[in-house]
């Protein structure tokens, strides 16, 4: 047993030490994207009770993904970050987490040998419960209502019921979210896989259509860097894709602040809600509260960059989120669209590059490319998502910075929700049939290991 006293220095779950005004500085600046809670003493009394709650994250695996982050600031290896848009209660199933962490894993592999770098692997996951909106309300057939905003706040229903914010989801978020962490941990773990078993399921996917021998060479490359493991000794077997880390947008601060502890090893704060959390584009103003809230906290931090960004902004976001300039601290995710990155990201690049700073430049290829299908769904085409990859690759190639990763919307089952993918592919007709995503257009697995495959060509150019 560890000991649980204020003054302990063995433990680094920070349960018992009292709180820190710093986590709640940002309730005295303006908060966006907060949802309206019509109780809020109700609000008060889930917060009171989360505050008490063991942290679902220790402050020391936080710590570990700010070292594998800063291998990543450095040019010494690859984020892969993905998940769903917006995780909902229903899909906390051991399928639903199953799928969606074998795709991961079955991509970090492909990643892996493409890149010739470890990749470092974080799901959206186990707490991607809230969602911005462009607009609060939302009106269907002459009916107004308040738009959903992930099952965090209300349900995706199209009822007054449903959509009225209830507090008591913030709960919820805590439950589904260890419920969801124990899982990964256990099939992380555990054992499950191990490089020669997801490497086997790739080439199963591979062989089950035509379209996959297009990747044969890469597979059979790796065929025989698994047979020169087993040759020389190091038994491939026993490398088994372990390290895993959560990440979600840190949205609701009231949930993020009632979960933030202090660490008894060093009194820093961590949102111990997950390992990593990222600001959005709609969210990221210099001085609003989610990046006050942000500031304050010893997580990794990223925030995601949209074509609007400025360079100023960006040199103002470093010195707000990072001011020690600690490598892995701070992630920028650009999310430009396929036709901006070319000519946005250069110049925020440069910028930061000239004032010194080190953070990990990463590609999130979704959110600039979607568009509402002529049947009315929102989706994005796979090939618009590897052109801003490809567009990604390109600027730091020819900047001298690194391309430190990729920031996926994504699922490990079959579901159609963007359009088009070399090896199994969608159509704009096909986007009916599993559509479900709550929120954003997901890749489905065959699309997310398709890009993988793409993924790892263009890193051997
Ligand atoms: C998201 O990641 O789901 C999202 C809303 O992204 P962004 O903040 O980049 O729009
Ligand atoms: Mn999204």
């Amino acid at each position: 047993m560890s000991s649980t006293g204020p003054s302990s220095q063995t433990t680094d779950f920070p349960t018992t030490l009292p709180p820190d005004p710093k986590a709640d500085t940002w309730r005295a600046v303006p908060a966006a994207q907060q949802p309206e809670w019509p109780d809020p003493g109700a609000l008060r009394a889930v917060t009171d009770e989360l505050t008490t709650l063991p942290p679902l994250v220790a402050a020391s695996e936080c710590d570990t993904l700010r070292d594998r982050l800063a291998a990543v600031a450095r040019g010494e290896a690859f984020l892969l970050q993905g998940g769903d848009c917006a995780e909902t209660f229903d899909s906390v199933t051991a399928d639903q987490i199953g799928h969606k962490l074998k795709t991961l894993w079955q991509m970090a592999a492909i990643l892996t040998y493409g890149s010739e770098l470890p990749v470092v692997k974080v799901g959206r996951i186990a707490g991607q419960y809230a969602k911005p909106r462009s607009s609060s309300e939302e009106t269907l057939g002459g009916v107004t209502l308040p738009s959903y905003r992930g099952d965090a706040v209300n349900g995706l229903e199209f009822t007054p019921q449903a959509r009225r914010p209830d507090p008591g989801r913030l709960r919820q978020v805590y439950d589904h979210s260890a419920a969801t962490l124990n899982f990964v941990r256990a099939a992380t773990s555990g054992g499950i896989a191990d490089l020669a078993q997801v490497h086997t399921w790739n080439r199963e996917f591979l062989g089950l259509s035509p379209a996959g021998q297009r990747y044969e060479h890469l597979a059979g490359d790796i065929d025989g860097m698994l047979r020169f493991m087993r040759a020389s000794g190091a038994d491939p077997d026993r490398l088994s894709p372990t390290e895993f880390f959560t990440s979600h947008e840190a949205l609701i601060l009231d949930y993020e602040s009632a979960l933030t502890r202090v660490d008894s090893r060093t009194g820093a704060l961590y949102d111990v809600a997950g390992h990593m959390v990222w600001i959005g584009e709609r969210t990221r103003q210099v001085d609003g509260a989610h990046v006050e809230f942000a500031r304050h906290i010893s997580n990794p931090v990223a925030v995601k960059l949209g074509p609007a960004t400025t360079s100023d902004d960006a040199l103002a976001l470093i010195e707000r989120l990072d001011p020690e300039r600690r490598p892995g601290r701070l992630t920028f995710i650009s999310r430009m669209g396929a036709d901006q990155i070319r000519e946005k990201l250069p110049r925020l690049v440069e910028k930061v590059q000239a004032s010194g700073a080190q953070v990990v430049w990463v590609c999130d290829p979704m959110h600039g490319n979607t568009y509402t299908a002529p049947d009315g769904h929102k989706t994005r085409r796979f090939d618009a998502i590897m052109d801003e990859i490809t567009g990604f690759f390109e600027v730091h190639r020819a900047l001298g910075s690194h391309p430190g990763g990729i920031h996926l919307e994504l699922t490990g089952t079959s579901v159609t929700e963007c359009v088009g993918g070399t090896v199994e592919e969608v159509t704009e007709d096909e986007l009916g049939f599993r559509y479900e995503s709550a929120c954003d257009p997901r890749l489905n697995h065959s699309q997310s290991l398709d890009l993988a495959f793409l993924t790892a060509e263009i890193f051997r150019r």
